[in-house]
């Protein structure tokens, strides 16, 4: 008897209802383009469903300063009255966007619990609002609280996993996950993005602080790059730092806004491309982790692209271990 263990999918209805306002990119029907291309694929019969739930909001302090807490409280508390909230021009809150934002926080641990339980072999979480920009003390770039690093620490603090790795591959700095863990010596940060871009952190020379020192690895690459550049990136530079760190777990920071027909990059990732960084992962999570993968949704912004990328991603996870 096959006891193959599922690829997890975690979503939640409640992230629709994060609602940036009109001609937003952050926007519900990302989510909606994700699930009815999924809905016609013969793959949504092999992923293991769950829904979301919200985390205690004094979970997000793991990693958050509580005045963090209290401002985006604070600005959903007036978007009741007022309907939207920026918290900068870019970050935008509704009066359902606390819920919404833990509930991503919620996944994402749900998610951990899962893959490390044993139950799933690995998992993708399907949120919204992303987490990457969010820092210590500051909302940014659509982000409240910072998704990937409260996973980080919830694996370390509830399941005893000693170092993580968390592998950013949107095509804009995780400036957040960067600043967060930049003095921890057991949470590697790596991440591939576009340069010059948007948030203008992440050079080659930002490799961590004190203690953290080598445990921050950016590889920025420039316009115009596509799949060979950044399969190059991910096999020479990324994963064997991620090897030489013998991480308990992966974490990846899941955005396809490098997509070549993406409007927020000038990058060149096919949705081919995707599936080729997907599978050299999954192989990298076999080889150092038993496996244990999980990925959270970041940004990806054109939907039909968004929506293909991730299936191309799901199925590769799906496919594991070849
Ligand atoms: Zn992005």
């Amino acid at each position: 008897m096959s006891t193959r263990r599922p690829t997890g999918m975690i979503s939640a209805p409640v992230f629709l209802e994060h609602d940036t306002g009109p001609g937003h990119v952050e926007r519900p029907e990302r989510l909606q383009a994700i699930f009815k291309a999924l809905g016609s694929s013969a793959l949504i019969r092999e992923l293991e469903p769950g829904e979301a739930q919200p985390v205690a909001a004094d979970h997000v302090l793991a990693v958050h300063a509580n005045e963090h807490l209290e401002t985006v409280r604070a600005a959903v508390n007036r978007a009741r009255k007022e309907g939207r909230v920026a918290l900068d021009p870019d970050t935008v809150v509704s009066e359902r966007s606390l819920v919404a934002a833990l509930s991503a926080v919620g996944a994402a641990l749900a998610a951990g619990d899962a893959v490390v339980g044993g139950r799933w072999k690995n998992a993708f979480c399907a949120v919204r609002p992303p987490g990457h920009h969010a820092e210590t003390n500051r909302a940014m770039g659509f982000c409240l609280f910072n998704n990937a690093a409260l996973l980080a620490r919830d694996l370390q603090e509830r399941h005893d996993v000693e170092r993580v790795a968390v592998l950013d591959w949107d095509v804009h700095h995780g400036n957040g996950t960067q600043e967060i863990f930049e003095s921890d010596p057991s949470v590697l940060y790596v991440s591939l993005h576009q340069s010059p871009h948007w948030p203008g952190s992440g050079a080659a020379s930002e490799r961590g602080k004190g203690d953290g020192e080598g445990a921050t690895l950016n590889l920025p690459l420039a316009p115009g790059t596509g799949d060979a550049e950044w399969l190059a990136a991910l096999e020479k530079s990324a994963l064997p730092a991620i090897e030489a760190f013998r991480p308990g777990a992966i974490v990846i920071s899941a955005g396809f806004d490098a997509h070549e027909r993406d409007p927020l990059s000038q990058t060149r990732v096919t949705t081919e491309g995707y599936r080729a960084m997907t599978r050299a992962v999954v192989d990298c999570a076999e080889s150092v982790a038993g496996g244990k993968l999980i990925s959270l949704l970041e940004g990806g912004y054109e939907l039909s692209a968004l929506a293909e990328a991730v299936l191309a991603h799901l199925e590769e996870l799906n496919a594991a271990p070849r």
